[in-house]
């Protein structure tokens, strides 16, 4: 039951789940002295604007609202005071700033309070609404990442590179992670990647465990859903596989540690169609738990340490490979897209135009590593990194498709996509739409597809021909690419050697090839 009047009206945003922040803590100096609980007033709101800035997958939708749900369950049940507002109760505010207004007047609000937000577009309104408001607000800080948000300007500037392998030697002094007394690395070594490419083998397939998925009933949601008509990706099923509370995304850690973590980096990059589980394989998917900050990634860190240190089997090159993604990528991600924005969403350096093939909306392409990849995800709202960057993100980069209808399709079809972590990873890891983070394109003939999944013996066509009917169209999109930036990447000594490859072809073989590339162009939606 709400009171009639609060002081103090503060916004919980869906990826802010964080019920360790210290505003549930009230001896905590970010919350400005103490505060009675029957003071403070918080709102968590099911926003129409949220579920239409991009066409999400229907489990996205599902799994922020159920989580969204508990969240505000478990604060109610902790004694606080808690304005959960549907689709249904939100229908007729224009926007996030407009339903602030109407609560702060509706509750006799005196100050309004909001954790940063981590997306540029919401920070943006949260701030010119402050800027306007008659009410005294205060922005505080999430209190999820590692890199403290003062401390970006520090490591990253505008429109430079930066690379994720400096910034990550620092994370680890910085949190003394694997390092030893000297300041060394442990086994002397930062990086394991070079043991961390292995290929699944027929006798691999048997021992991927089975995935520990949940069955959170969305019926609920899903109606509210429909009733609004949202436009959605996907198929709804009424449980939903995802952890929507902290206790299952602390139980999907713990399984990830205990049977997964053993294998992570080994076959981190490794891609199959031959078993159930190769949706998921030894990769973590907290990406949503964390994302939505039910967990937080020095929890992950220390159960991952944790684990290693309990268990002999599990190599440096594992644990190393983990937290590499963690206090590394993740964290180098969100620095790159906040010193960047909003200029990150105009880079396309490479000038792609193309449109976004009709079959990422269905999977339906005789390509069988793009059609498994897109099916996959359009059943999980999951792929692995690898689907992501070699397979779908290849073929985009390949075939020069303009980056806003990319970014729009990793945007919606993931569950853990929000933009600080899909912009930097599409436009500039997958896309090479800029040079700062990629030191070159993520660009792979079918040859390396072949070399890192099965797909390539069950597909239609022949991953061994660049030319004729059933050439694989990545081999001849792949040279077509290579000789269409010469000059932007023949410079790079990174790409050296793949043009003295395209050189010493005869010109009878590379005009075939190129030949070959502009059917594939004329075929695209159809391939
Ligand atoms: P694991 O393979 O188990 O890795 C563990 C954790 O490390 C992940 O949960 C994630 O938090 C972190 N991580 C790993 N790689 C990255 C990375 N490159 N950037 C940031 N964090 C990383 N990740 C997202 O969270 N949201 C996105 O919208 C997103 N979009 C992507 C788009 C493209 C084109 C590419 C190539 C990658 C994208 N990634 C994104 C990064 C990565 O693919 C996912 O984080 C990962 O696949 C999530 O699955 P997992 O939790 O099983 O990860
Ligand atoms: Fe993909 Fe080419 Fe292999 Fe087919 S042959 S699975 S299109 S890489």
């Amino acid at each position: 039951m709400l009171n009639k009047t609060y002081r103090t009206l503060r916004l919980i945003l869906g990826d802010q789940l964080n019920a360790s922040h210290s505003w549930f803590n009230n001896s905590h100096p970010q919350t400005n002295g103490e505060k009675k609980p029957n003071e403070v007033l918080y709102l968590i709101a099911e926003l129409h604007q949220e579920a239409l800035y991009v066409k999400h997958h229907i489990h996205k939708l599902c799994a922020f609202f159920s989580a969204m749900e508990n969240f505000a369950h478990a604060l109610i049940k902790s004694g606080h005071h808690v304005c959960y507002l549907t689709l249904d109760d939100t229908q007729n505010d224009k926007d996030l700033p407009s339903l602030i207004h109407r609560l702060c007047k509706q509750f006799s609000i005196e100050e309004f309070e909001y954790q940063r937000p981590d997306e540029y577009r919401l920070s943006q309104q949260l701030e010119t609404f402050s800027s306007k408001s008659e009410w005294v607000c205060n922005q505080v800080e999430s209190e999820h990442f590692l890199l403290p948000f003062a401390d970006i300007q520090q490591h990253f500037k505008p429109n430079k590179t930066v690379r994720m392998e400096a910034f990550y030697r620092k994370m680890r002094k910085k949190y003394c992670i694997l390092m030893q007394d000297n300041g060394e690395p442990v086994q002397g070594q930062w990086n394991f990647d070079q043991q961390n490419r292995n290929k699944l083998k027929p006798q691999n397939l048997e021992d991927i465990p089975e995935p520990l998925t949940f069955q959170n009933s969305v019926e609920h949601i899903l109606e509210r859903i429909h009733r609004h008509q949202i436009p959605y990706l996907g198929q709804p099923e009424k449980n939903l596989i995802w952890p929507n509370s902290r206790q299952q995304s602390k139980a999907l850690l713990t399984f990830f540690c205990s049977n997964l973590l053993v294998n992570f980096g080994r076959f981190q990059d490794a891609m199959t169609d031959q078993s159930a589980y190769a949706w998921s394989l030894y990769h973590s998917r907290l990406s949503f738990a964390l994302n939505s900050k039910m967990l937080s990634p020095m929890q992950v860190i220390k159960a991952a340490l944790q684990t290693y240190q309990d268990n002999q089997e599990i190599s440096m090159a594992q644990i190393e490979g983990f937290i590499r993604q963690i206090l590394g990528w993740r964290e180098y991600v969100r620095g790159m897209y906040w010193v960047n924005m909003p200029d990150y969403t105009q880079q396309n350096q490479l000038q792609a135009k193309q449109a976004l093939p009709s079959f990422f909306w269905d999977g339906n392409t005789k390509m069988h590593c793009v059609s498994q990849s897109i099916k996959q995800s359009l059943d999980y709202a999951y792929a692995h990194h690898i689907q992501r960057l070699m397979v779908t993100g290849n073929f985009c980069l390949l075939a020069g498709i303009d980056p806003k209808e990319v970014d729009q399709w990793y945007l919606g079809i993931y569950i853990d996509a929000i933009e600080w972590v899909e912009l930097p990873n599409t436009r500039s890891m997958s896309q090479f739409a800029d040079n700062w983070v990629a030191s070159k394109p993520y660009a792979a003939s079918g040859n390396y597809i072949q070399k890192m999944s099965s797909y390539c013996s069950n597909c239609h066509y022949k991953v061994k021909q660049k030319t004729g009917d059933l050439a694989c169209p990545f081999n001849s999109l792949y040279w077509h690419f290579i000789n269409k930036h010469r000059e932007k990447l023949a410079s790079n000594p990174r790409m050296s050697m793949i043009y003295r490859n395209w050189d010493k072809q005869s010109e009878e073989d590379r005009s075939a090839i190129l030949n070959k590339a502009n059917d594939v162009f004329n075929s695209l939606n159809t391939l």
